[in-house]
């Protein structure tokens, strides 16, 4: 796993020619994964150094509001530094000024995701995929976040998916509403004939059209969700 924390009592500190490094000493007790509080950040900060490839689906059920809140992106930001224990939903007029279907789906991206086992990124035009080093595990693969290059709102606020790591995570809701069809559906179309040019027409279709994309930040998992996707 890539958030294994190792924590090492008493090492010893060594200098070779001003790169320090650090090894074990008679002294010193490894400890694998500590229950302490330090690990914790450890962990974040390497999360967000290190962003995988796609998040698994959220569990949370959404459903609209009575009250509809229209925000740009800078006022979500806002919102959510001000309270951020507080739950919202963003509703945020936008135009997606980058779609990359028809690129993900040539290069045989168009899912992934990270391996249940060892984490390590996996890609495909199919729903399920085996890793090459864990030959056991079957990983369900999810829509590619990177099919949607960037998002620009009314205040010219602009939010990209693809530069460092994502600033959203993506719903299967949100993609079937933008897409049309479910991760499965697109998947069964991908090894027919004449499927690229479907990708394609479809691609041009949605770009620069004006759509209402609903946002939700989660206190206890202080991620944001696209949930759904209005016309
Ligand atoms: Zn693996």
């Amino acid at each position: 796993m890539n958030n294994t924390v190792l924590l090492i009592t008493s090492p010893r500190l060594l200098n070779h020619g001003g790169r320090s490094s650090i090894s074990l000493s008679s002294k010193s007790q490894l400890l694998l994964d500590p229950f302490i509080p330090q690990a914790n950040i450890l962990r974040k900060r390497i999360a967000r150094l290190n962003p995988p490839c796609n998040a698994p689906s959220t569990n949370t059920i959404f459903q609209h509001p009575k009250v509809r809140q229209q925000m740009t992106f800078c006022q979500l930001l806002e919102t959510v530094c001000t309270a951020p224990e507080k739950k919202q939903i963003a509703y945020i007029s936008a135009i997606l000024t980058k779609c990359n279907l028809y690129d993900l789906f040539q290069r045989q991206q168009l899912f992934c995701m990270p391996c249940s086992s060892c984490m390590s990124p996996l890609y495909g035009n199919i729903i399920h995929a085996k890793c090459v080093q864990c030959p056991n595990s079957d990983t369900t693969l999810r829509f590619n976040p990177q099919i949607l290059g960037g998002l620009g709102d009314e205040a010219g606020g602009f939010s990209c998916t693809r530069t460092s790591p994502h600033n959203f995570k993506i719903s299967n809701r949100a993609f079937q509403s933008l897409l049309g069809r479910s991760a499965e559906q697109f998947a069964a179309l991908a090894g027919r004939e004449g499927t690229a040019l479907m990708f394609k027409q479809l691609e041009q279709r949605i770009i620069w059209l004006r759509l209402t994309y609903v946002f939700m930040y989660r206190p206890e998992a202080e991620d944001v969700w696209l949930v759904d996707v209005l016309g």
